[in-house]
């Protein structure tokens, strides 16, 4: 434990999100494929007197070329939390893609922290070639290019001290440059990996993430994160869509064995397709008590593994029903299907990177 440093919080604030399947996301194609929304999050670590942001997101004219569903800009998502974007004086850049560089204009007082390899790499010879300047925005590079002119830029060769046990590691990998964040919490040393994982099964199988500059470097930061974090489970990943909570499934897997665990998920999703037509016949026939009833199943036993996001929303639509209000109950029903498959698909395929291929086919 990090006794030695006054411990940070640390909020991750979701401000975009986009449809995408699982196998969009992994270099060695998954047979067992299903959809996995990708979320943006821009963080704030908060603690002895400082605030630093990690990552800026990017703003309407960015998502609109790219088909991206902006839910707010940035700074609107720290607003909401109770920092000014107007007053940071702190923000770390880990790497140039558009999706964690582009609002500048809304931290007036701010510097950047930035790997010198990254700009190197953003405005080299790499950038000649699609596959690598693909996730770069010209737009979002020029204008860092000329906060570096205005003397706003903090250049990291490697790792660098920002404030007190909240350091910057270079890892590489991703892009050349991308630096992660370490950060002293209560619950011990945590590590920001930005797209060093996209996702949590990136590191944990290893499957990197497809848009990669160096796939060896890229694995050899997952180990860096392992040392530098105090567990995997210290190791948010960057791009996660949040359908499950990773540290129930965590303790589940401990507590059972590579013999049972498989079973369990396959009753699981077994379970839920069953309830899920039950459920869609509920709202076609807009009965209510059923849909409360059978939501409270699904609820129950998804929480129970985990399926945090399925689990909350099954709750809100009961809690619907009971108040009164059969109306927002139906709305809140209307994309449980295509929840409950990313929820079952997220776990099959926790179960495989856990226990090997023994898992349930999907
Ligand atoms: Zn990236």
């Amino acid at each position: 434990m990090p006794d030695s440093y006054e411990p940070y919080e640390v909020y991750a604030i979701r401000y975009a999100e986009r449809d995408a399947m699982h196998n969009d996301h992994i270099l060695n194609p998954d047979p067992h494929n299903g959809p996995s929304p990708m979320d943006y999050f821009v963080w704030a670590i908060v603690g002895n007197g400082r605030t630093i942001i990690v990552d800026i997101g990017f703003e309407e004219k960015e998502a609109t070329a790219r088909g991206r569903n902006l839910m707010r800009r940035p700074a609107e998502g720290l607003k909401a939390i109770g920092i000014d974007s107007t007053e940071v004086e702190d923000v770390v850049v880990t790497h140039l893609h558009y999706d964690h560089a582009g609002t500048v204009s809304d931290f007036p007082k701010a510097k950047f922290y930035l790997q010198e390899r990254e700009m190197q790499f953003a405005t080299g010879k790499h950038m000649t070639s699609k596959i690598f300047n693909v996730a770069y925005a010209l737009d979002y590079v020029i204008e860092m290019s000329r906060m570096v002119y205005d003397n706003r830029v903090v250049f990291v060769d490697g790792t660098k001290e920002i404030a007190p046990g909240v350091t910057l590691h270079h890892v590489g990998g991703h892009t050349d440059g991308l630096q992660v964040v370490r950060v002293p919490t209560k619950r011990g040393w945590v590590v920001l990996a930005s797209d060093a994982s996209h996702y949590y099964m990136n590191m944990r199988t290893p499957n990197p993430f497809p848009l990669v500059y160096s796939v060896g470097l890229l694995v050899q930061g997952h180990k860096t994160m392992e040392t530098l974090a105090d567990s995997r489970r210290h190791v948010p990943a960057g791009h996660a869509h949040p359908v499950l909570d990773a540290d129930v499934l965590e303790r589940l897997a401990e507590e059972t064995s590579a013999e049972v665990m498989p079973s369990i998920v396959q009753v699981y999703a077994q379970h839920v397709s069953e309830a899920i037509n039950e459920f869609e016949a509920a709202l076609a026939n807009r009965d209510t008590a059923a849909l409360e009833a059978v939501a409270h199943r699904i609820g129950s036993s998804s929480g129970s593994l985990g399926a945090m996001r399925l689990f909350a929303t099954c709750r809100a639509i009961e809690a619907a029903v009971s108040e009164g209000d059969p109306a927002r109950g139906l709305a809140l029903a209307a994309d449980i299907r295509r929840l409950t498959e990313a929820s079952v698909a997220e776990i099959q395929a926790y179960a495989r990177s856990r226990f090997g291929d023994a898992g349930p086919a999907a």
